[in-house]
């Protein structure tokens, strides 16, 4: 029998990612995305090496199209599936690591929506819907959060009543940890150590935005906090705001909470700085061509993602390299090139025609010869995700 096979599961509220993948090879030999769910025009596209198709799913609801995902995967799959692994993306404090799903693992989910009440509720409806579709097979949850349980209370703490922490649960968690695990395994490859080693700061930036400080595998300190608002400038989200915002707000424009958090969530970040666009690339294009919140709305994501970095290496003993990563992270030359130039003081230097000339989704080196490392490392957190679900497999066997 050849290597194992893992379906990986990433489930949003309007929205099904996909990957069917081989233990140990890169390509997936299938992925796709079902979308516009509950929509009159959801469609299910995949892709299988070199062939995409696409299919309207009539009655467009997750159930519709997780089981149009059967005859997808009996298809491609020439053995049965090891595992089905999902993505959720709070896991509160409960999680460390992957898990087998199953009645306390559940419960626990459910118990962190109301942190992430946009994320979590989707992310168990995949679940359960999977479950019901994909019997056989035993079903493994990785979180975003697990990968950053190993901060250190000074990392996760805010300065805020304890009883808030040890009855609310209000800490520092941090997200993306897929991504951010992920691209410092590869990095370690990529630098002639074993996966994991090394200390790294990483930036993984796309619609949502995070950076990380990661020693020997495991995360010192990330910036998304509660929620994956903290931190760094992002499409439409603010980052950081000064808190007295909110009762300024209040106070001056007699806003609420509800409108508070649109500000912040939807209407902010590069779309808000710019007024233009919340889509980087877009920006960079009207960058050349002068316009000048666009030019304002790069500027000021790089000086902030340079800024969080930097706060960020104070939890290293070294430093071993820089890791980008994410659509912007993985394709804008511009915005690594600007944020470099900030970080002098670690002696990081970016060589700008090796910058400029990486081939767009490959990954490379781009630090000029005395520099510690800069590198481009395109994320895949299906790969991780499966990886890990397999692991855990090994290590707690199910059947
Ligand atoms: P998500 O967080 O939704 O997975 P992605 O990681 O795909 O998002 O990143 C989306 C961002 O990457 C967008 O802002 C997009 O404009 C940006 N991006 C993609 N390609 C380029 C490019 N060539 N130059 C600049 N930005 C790019």
């Amino acid at each position: 029998m050849s290597s194992r096979l893992v379906l990986v599961i990433n489930c949003g509220s309007s929205s099904i990612k996909f990957a069917l993948r081989r233990e140990g090879v890169d390509e997936p030999l299938l992925s796709g995305l079902a979308e516009r769910l509950y929509s009159d025009n959801a469609t299910l596209n995949w892709q299988a090496g070199d062939s995409k198709q696409q299919i309207n799913l009539a009655d467009g609801e997750h159930t519709t199209a997780m089981a149009s995902l059967l005859p997808l995967i009996d298809e491609y799959a020439d053995q049965p599936l090891s595992a089905v692994g999902h993505r959720v993306v709070h896991g509160g404090e409960h999680f460390t690591c992957a898990q087998v799903i199953d009645d306390r693992v559940i419960t626990a989910i459910r118990a962190s929506a109301p942190l992430a009440p946009l994320h979590n509720p989707a992310n168990l409806m995949g679940i359960e819907t999977a479950m019901k579709v994909f019997t056989e097979t035993p079903h493994i949850v990785v979180f975003d959060t697990a990968f950053h349980q190993s901060m250190p209370p000074r990392a996760y703490r805010y300065a805020l009543p304890e009883e808030l922490y040890t009855q609310h649960s209000v800490r520092r968690y941090g997200f993306h940890g897929t991504s951010h695990h992920y691209v410092t395994n590869q990095a370690s490859l990529m630098t002639g150590r074993q996966p994991g080693e090394g200390a790294w700061l990483t930036a993984h930036l796309g619609n949502g935005c995070s950076s990380c400080a990661v020693l020997d595998g495991k995360s010192l300190d990330t910036s998304m906090g509660l929620t994956p608002l903290e931190g760094l400038v992002m499409g439409t989200r603010s980052g950081d705001v000064d808190p007295n915002l909110h009762f300024h707000l209040v106070r001056t424009l007699g806003w609420d909470f509800l409108r508070i958090e649109k500000l912040l969530n939807r209407e902010s970040g590069l779309l808000g700085l710019s007024g233009l666009s919340n889509d980087m690339r877009q920006l960079v294009e009207a960058r050349a061509e002068g316009h000048v919140g666009a030019e304002l709305a790069i500027d000021v994501f790089c000086y902030r993602l340079a800024r969080s970095l930097a706060g960020l290496a104070v939890a290293l003993p070294r430093l071993d390299g820089l890791i980008f990563t994410g659509g912007i992270g993985e394709n804008s030359a511009l915005v690594r090139e600007l944020t470099v130039s900030h970080l002098g003081i670690f002696g990081l230097q970016i060589d700008t025609q090796r910058n400029d000339s990486l081939p767009r989704g490959q990954a490379g080196t781009i630090q000029m010869p005395d520099s510690p490392a800069i590198l481009v490392v395109p994320t895949d957190e299906e790969r991780q995700i499966g990886e890990e679900s397999l692991s855990l497999l090994d290590s707690a066997p199910t059947h």
